[in-house]
């Protein structure tokens, strides 16, 4: 039988939609900041002119566009690549601290080192100053509550969304009129975005 793992609760609460129980795909915020696949999004909203978040039951007209009328969480896109990433690396290594390879129970994910820390690396990592931009990328595994993380929290964790166009500026807005197609500030005020509606993606 499987032993509950810091891994598993990552997984279970963090990037998981609750509408379809699955790890989010293209997820979508609400107004209310609670966010859920576009297709689950899509699936619940036919027929409707509101929209109630099954979550805090804030309830919000639904956008003219429908679904593509909510912004997009490139924040949480970033981390389910980086999960991604952790997943192919295999089970087994994936629980292992990054810093002394000890294969003690892990407290917290380091963004900046993309791997798991475990209790003595972790205060290592808070307290070292040669450390010190780890200090802030540093998520500790017992206090985050999945629901509850904003996209300004998740993107002081994982490294800023790119524009498509300049892929070393880091994305600061989004082009609603490509469909929510993340944009460098050049861009937007004067690359071919200019005339089209954006908007903050750091809300
Ligand atoms: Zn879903
Ligand atoms: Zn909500
Ligand atoms: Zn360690
Ligand atoms: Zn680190
Ligand atoms: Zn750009
Ligand atoms: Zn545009």
């Amino acid at each position: 039988m499987a032993t509950p793992s810091a891994w598993t609760d990552i997984e279970e609460e963090f990037f998981r939609c609750s509408i379809c129980l699955e790890i989010y795909k293209d997820p979508k915020l609400l107004p209310c900041l609670h966010r859920y696949c576009k297709e689950c999004l899509e699936r619940i909203i036919v027929g409707l002119t509101d929209i109630r978040c099954p979550l805090c039951q804030d309830e919000t007209k639904i956008p003219v566009e429908g679904v593509d009328g909510y912004k997009t969480d490139f924040h949480m896109n970033g981390l389910l690549q980086f999960i991604h990433l952790q997943k192919s690396a295999g089970n087994k290594e994936m629980r292992e601290c990054i810093g002394c390879t000890s294969h003690s129970e892990v407290s917290a994910y380091c963004f900046k080192c993309r791997d798991f820390l475990c209790e003595k690396c972790h205060t290592i990592h808070l307290t070292n100053r040669t450390l010190a931009d780890h200090k802030k990328k540093v998520l500790a595994l017992k206090d985050f509550k999945a629901h509850n993380l904003k996209p300004s929290d998740l993107s002081t964790l994982t490294e800023a969304p790119r524009c498509h166009q300049h892929l070393d500026q880091a994305s600061v807005i989004c082009c609603v009129t490509c469909g929510n197609l993340p944009i460098c500030m050049v861009c937007g005020t004067m690359g071919q975005h200019r005339d089209h509606e954006v908007y903050d993606v750091k809300l």
